[in-house]
């Protein structure tokens, strides 16, 4: 299968971008095309956001910037990304599909889409990120994620807070390539936790009571197995082709407390 397309056009600003998406309703943006072929759409003009210079991953100050066209593969081999958060951002891409998809896909669809697979919101949800929408502007990640914007929009930036937040993100996979059957990460930075879970197979979503419950003690192996049943109960999981649902919750401890460690070993 794939999508067909009337035109397929490379707008100069992402202003002409936005006002191409809005000319007709199945007017769609194009990243690197890997999900839309997939399926098969019908698009009268394909948007084709690739030269509009999003593509770069840069510091300021306080923060990272990630332009929405920057590829899953740049993320993965960015020295400035491994610097921070013990590249979690780079582990959590780096089992999806395979070198050529990742040299397509863009973070921008990913993170936009709001896969409930994806790997690397789960690991985005662990720092502080604000998504920039080219009309719905800052927003914050969680919000967008629970949220979405209601209409279509540009996904432009990543904004990534820095801060010395140590994380780790683990997964389980069937085989290497597929989707995960479960993601988990985990940040800490000083008694502020930050436990999320996703591919439960819904969309990613921090455990809010067991972060709380990290924070507030002394960590010794009963509090943690203690904070990991906690984030269970606070999820809602589900079954599909890759798992059941009591699978998941099965695995879900494992993987938070296997992330957890991590992190304590990286104090
Ligand atoms: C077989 C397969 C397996 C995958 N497995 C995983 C996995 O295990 N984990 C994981 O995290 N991801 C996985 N993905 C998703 C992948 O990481 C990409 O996110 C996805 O393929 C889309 O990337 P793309 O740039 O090619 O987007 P496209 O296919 O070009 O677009 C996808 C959607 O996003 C919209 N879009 C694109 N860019 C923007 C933007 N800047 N603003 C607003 N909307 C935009 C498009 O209009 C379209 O609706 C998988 C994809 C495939 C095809």
């Amino acid at each position: 299968m794939m999508y067909s397309v009337r035109q397929y056009l490379f707008p100069r600003t992402l202003e002409e971008a936005h006002q191409l998406l809005h000319n007709h309703p199945s007017n769609t943006i194009i990243g690197g095309s890997t999900y839309l072929r997939l399926g098969g759409k019908t698009i009268d003009t394909a948007v084709d956001i690739s030269r509009l210079g999003l593509k770069y991953i840069m510091e300021t100050e306080d923060t990272i910037v990630i332009g929405a066209g920057t590829t899953l593969r740049e993320v993965e081999n960015s020295p400035l990304l491994n610097r921070y958060f013990n590249g979690i951002l780079n582990k959590s891409v780096r089992h999806i599909v395979g070198v050529q998809l990742r040299n397509l896909a863009t973070v921008g669809a990913n993170v936009f889409a709001r896969f409930g697979f994806s790997d690397l919101n789960t690991a985005l949800l662990t720092l502080d990120v604000d998504v920039e929408l080219y009309q719905g502007g800052l927003m914050p990640l969680r919000q967008f994620l629970q949220k979405g914007v209601g209409g279509r929009d540009i996904l432009v930036k990543l904004i990534i807070q820095k801060s010395e937040r140590q994380a780790s993100f683990q997964m389980l996979r069937n085989s290497q390539g597929d989707y995960a059957i479960l993601n988990a990460a985990v940040s800490r930075l000083e008694n502020d936790w930050r436990i999320v879970v996703g591919a439960r197979p819904g969309r990613c979503e921090i455990a809010g009571g067991a972060s709380a419950f990290l924070g507030e003690g002394s960590l010794t192996p009963e509090r943690i197995d203690q904070a990991t049943q906690m984030a269970v109960g606070e999820m809602t999981f589900g079954s599909n082709i890759r798992g059941s649902k009591e699978y998941r919750q099965g695995i879900c401890p494992v993987l938070i407390k296997r992330a957890v460690q991590e992190v304590l070993a990286w104090k």
